[in-house]
């Protein structure tokens, strides 16, 4: 038999109770080779819906209502210590001790914060990292209480970022030596290492976040690190699936797919996967698989280099809600050089991605979904264009290797939206996705059809 030597990230879905852990040390327990080494490391994601609650203990801080955070945080304190002390026996009191030490610190902090009703991003990491803290906590524990060696690592300490608070991005370079110090020599010694996913710190120790659903990523980024066989995103559906289960009814699961497929998919709102995931596993080549942690005995997705799906058909399907529509029109100016970088630069200065591009003779249409600079980006480009934009909008993207070799599909997926007012369509040089942009309110609408011409 050979042994594979894997990073397996659990979702807040997969450590939400109890019952929920045992099932993820039982799927840890399974991959342990007989020869123990090289161990797992297990990287997990706070309890489910608890960085949703220490998002509102922040917004709660900043509008100064103080008693409201420090209640949020007292229910919460008592989940954690419920689930704590039902998946521990011998080691309960020092995990309850060290999640209670959490929780204080927190709790002071929250209170200061309320005090001065300003919350940056920096505190907001802060806040939000006691989750992945406490929920690492708890595992670890569960795993020694079982009688599987394992270790708590603080991530903090291995995964090093830079200063973009809430949405830092990895030093790779730090962030390996770290590895190699900290996680390599336990998964060696046979040792399962557990660590918060999400969380990191600057060089200095500042305490950073690598932005919403970024445990996955965290996985890929000590997956790469540690250049292990295997990155394993365990969670609740049964791998990438051919469109937003929350939108579509009975989507199928997509056995395989490319890189570049899952990166077009999860960038375009395939919520499964953190859009950064991929870039790591790319640079070492590590195959990425999502499998589903209440039925961990199906195979689920699995993403290479050269994986896709059979001829003729798309991979999946995806769409990113609530983005805005910017047309920026100037019939002097359009078509005089310098133009287009006069317009993007508008928008690298104020630090804003644009999705979707569409040129005409007198305009360019572009989507934002961050709008927390649209007014000044407007009134910037007003210096030089008529800007007009629409909210509410979303992209669709639909995805999938075969569009080179097929020019059929994209005609197909056009027809399939007939009846549906679409704003921008664009088609990318890789020709692998398509891109539409519409009315949020047609999503619905316009997913079902595109699911059921092509699935
Ligand atoms: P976790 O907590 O495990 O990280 P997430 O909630 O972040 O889980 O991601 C899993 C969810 O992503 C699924 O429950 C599903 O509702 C949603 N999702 C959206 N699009 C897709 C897709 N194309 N394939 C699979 N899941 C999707
Ligand atoms: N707990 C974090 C979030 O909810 C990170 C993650 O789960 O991936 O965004
Ligand atoms: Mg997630």
């Amino acid at each position: 038999m050979t042994t594979t030597h894997a990073v397996m990230k659990f979702g807040g879905t997969s450590v939400a109770d109890p019952e929920a852990i045992s099932r993820l040390i039982g799927i840890v327990k399974r991959r342990i080779p007989p020869s123990r080494a090289p161990a797992p490391v297990v990287v997990v994601s706070a309890l489910a819906g608890v960085t949703d609650k220490l998002v509102e203990v922040t917004r709660l801080a900043e509008e100064g209502e103080g008693e409201r955070a420090a209640a949020m945080l007292k229910a919460l304190l008592e989940r954690h210590v419920a689930v704590a002390t039902a998946v521990t026996n011998d080691g309960r009191a020092a995990l309850l001790t060290a999640v209670q030490r959490e929780f204080d610190e927190l709790i002071g902090l929250v209170h200061a914060l309320a005090v001065l009703r300003e919350v940056s991003p920096r505190s907001t990491d802060a806040v939000l990292a006691a989750g992945e803290v406490v929920s690492s906590m708890i595992v670890a524990a569960a795993f020694a209480d079982r009688r599987v060696p394992s270790v708590w690592v603080d991530a903090r300490k291995v995964l090093v970022t830079d200063a973009e608070h809430t949405g830092a991005a990895p030093d790779m370079i730090g962030t390996r030596e770290r590895v190699q110090e900290r996680l390599a020599p336990a998964s060696a010694a046979g040792t399962v290492a557990v660590l918060g996913g999400f969380i990191g710190a600057t060089s200095n120790g500042v305490t950073s976040t690598l932005g919403r659903g970024g445990s996955d990523y965290s996985a890929a980024i000590f997956g790469a690190c540690l250049g292990v066989d295997e990155i394993q995103i365990w969670t609740d559906v049964d791998g990438m699936l051919t469109a937003d289960p929350r939108i579509v009814p009975r989507p199928r699961v997509v056995p395989q797919l490319s890189f570049a497929e899952a990166s077009e998919l999860a960038y375009f709102g395939a919520k499964v996967l953190h859009p950064s995931t991929i870039l790591p596993a790319v640079s070492k080549n590590i195959p990425v698989r999502i499998l589903n942690a209440r039925r961990p005995e199906n195979p689920g997705t699995r993403i290479t280099a050269d994986g896709s799906t059979a001829e003729g058909q798309l991979t999946a399907i995806a769409c990113k809600r609530d983005v805005t529509v910017i047309d920026i029109t100037s019939t002097r100016m359009l078509m005089a050089h310098g133009f287009l970088r006069r317009l993007f630069e508008v928008f690298e200065r104020f630090k804003t991605a644009v999705d979707v591009v569409t040129t005409s003779e007198v305009s360019v249409s572009v989507t934002v979904d961050d709008t927390r600079r649209l007014e000044a980006i407007i009134d910037n480009l007003r210096n030089f264009a008529e800007v007009s934009c629409e909210r509410e909008m979303a992209i669709i993207c639909a995805v999938g290797e075969n569009f080179r070799a097929d020019p059929t599909l994209f005609g197909r997926a056009v027809t399939a939206l007939d009846r549906v007012p679409l704003r921008l369509v664009s088609q990318a040089a890789s020709r692998r996705n398509i891109t539409f942009v519409l009315r949020d309110a047609d999503v619905p609408h316009a997913m079902m059809r595109l699911h059921e011409t092509f699935f």
